[in-house]
């Protein structure tokens, strides 16, 4: 049975990849140091026979046997990658050649959770992957965009020098269940307020756009993705509808059926304008596109927040 290592496995999107990982019959190790994730993402998998969990930290080295590495590892909201800004990089940098080394010693093919970030304030539109970028080396955001463009070029380093089997997935924003509540996320902040029946907060006038997918296509892509041979990418992955923060907020208002109102708040530093993937290389590479609708998705992650935010549910790390 091929043994999978999951780095940053109980986070929101790693635990969405170990659930259909051992659903596939896939012998999972999740290793996680629970900064951003939490046990409630992945504690239905406790009494699993092929799930393992290892609470550790990878700036540390650690030795195991594993044939795919899907590396995932590093806190993505800005409130969490900003809390310590050089524990990221350090995540970013140290984590990913010690993953890198995993995978050379073992031989096993290794694919990372880039972003979407990586294009910085981006002066093309929609993004490609021959893009380079226009990325703040100095500011609030660098710690994760420098951390994730390091990041890749690591990956393509241990690639050229040392033959690594090697996958680049640069992620736009994917939203959906087990998002966490308090990561300042746009869709989780709005839905939380929606229901709390507080103001949506939208930062700057609100006319920056983004395009949301939905964890299940995402999860979809970064199985294919890892299955493909003779393609490391880079690779966008995300939806290409794209919509404005103003539209997201009336949007969750009319689906949570809320009584909140709008505010707006100051537009945080080198937040970017315009983001939206052009995915043509996905769709050729890994005959994928997302399929998931905006309104249904954001209905079932509202579901998900008022189960999340009920009174006698109890969160562990
Ligand atoms: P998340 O914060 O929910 O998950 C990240 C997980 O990594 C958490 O469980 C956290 O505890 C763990 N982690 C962080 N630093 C670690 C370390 N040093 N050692 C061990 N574990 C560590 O974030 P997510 O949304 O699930 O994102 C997962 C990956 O996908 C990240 O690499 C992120 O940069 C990338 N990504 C996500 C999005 C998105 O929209 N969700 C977009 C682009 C890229
Ligand atoms: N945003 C907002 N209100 C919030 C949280 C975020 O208007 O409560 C905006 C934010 O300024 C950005 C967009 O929503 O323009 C997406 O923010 P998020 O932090 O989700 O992701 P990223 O900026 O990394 O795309």
């Amino acid at each position: 049975m091929e043994r999978i290592l999951v780095t940053g496995g109980a986070g929101f999107l790693g635990s969405h990849l170990c659930d259909s990982l051992l659903a596939k019959e896939r012998d999972v190790i999740c290793i996680d140091n629970f900064f951003s994730g939490n046990k409630d993402n992945i504690r239905h998998l406790f009494s699993h026979p092929y799930f393992e969990l290892i609470r550790h930290d990878i700036i540390h080295p650690i030795f195991l046997e594993v044939d795919k590495i899907f590396h995932l590892a590093c806190p993505a909201s800005p409130i969490h990658y900003q809390y310590n800004a050089i524990k990221t990089v350090k995540t970013n940098v140290m984590g990913t050649i010690n993953m890198l080394g995993l995978a050379k010693r073992t031989k096993a093919r290794i694919l990372l959770a880039s972003s979407s970030e990586v294009y910085g304030d981006s002066k093309v539109h929609p993004q490609k992957e021959s893009y380079w970028g226009y990325v703040n080396p100095v500011g609030l955001r660098s710690c994760y965009d420098e951390g994730k463009r390091v990041a890749e070029t690591l990956m393509m380093d241990y690639n050229r020098q040392n033959k690594v089997d090697i996958k680049i997935a640069r992620i736009f924003n994917t939203y959906g269940p087990r998002m966490a509540i308090n990561d300042g996320r746009v869709i989780s902040n709005f839905i939380v307020q929606s229901i709390r029946g507080e103001d949506l907060t939208v930062y700057g006038d609100g006319s920056q756009t983004r395009s949301f997918c939905h964890v299940s296509d995402l999860i979809q892509a970064l199985l294919r993705m890892i299955e493909t041979d003779n393609f490391t990418g880079p690779v966008n992955l995300g939806n290409p509808k794209e919509i404005t923060i103003l539209e997201l907020a009336e949007k969750i208002i009319m689906l949570a059926r809320s009584k909140s109102k709008i505010s707006h708040k100051p537009l945080p530093p080198d937040d970017p304008q315009q983001r939206c993937p052009d995915i043509s290389l996905a769709k050729k590479k890994l005959g994928w596109e997302p399929k998931k609708d905006l309104e249904e998705g954001l209905s079932e992650t509202i579901e998900y927040f008022k189960k999340a935010l009920s009174p006698n549910r109890k969160s562990s790390r």
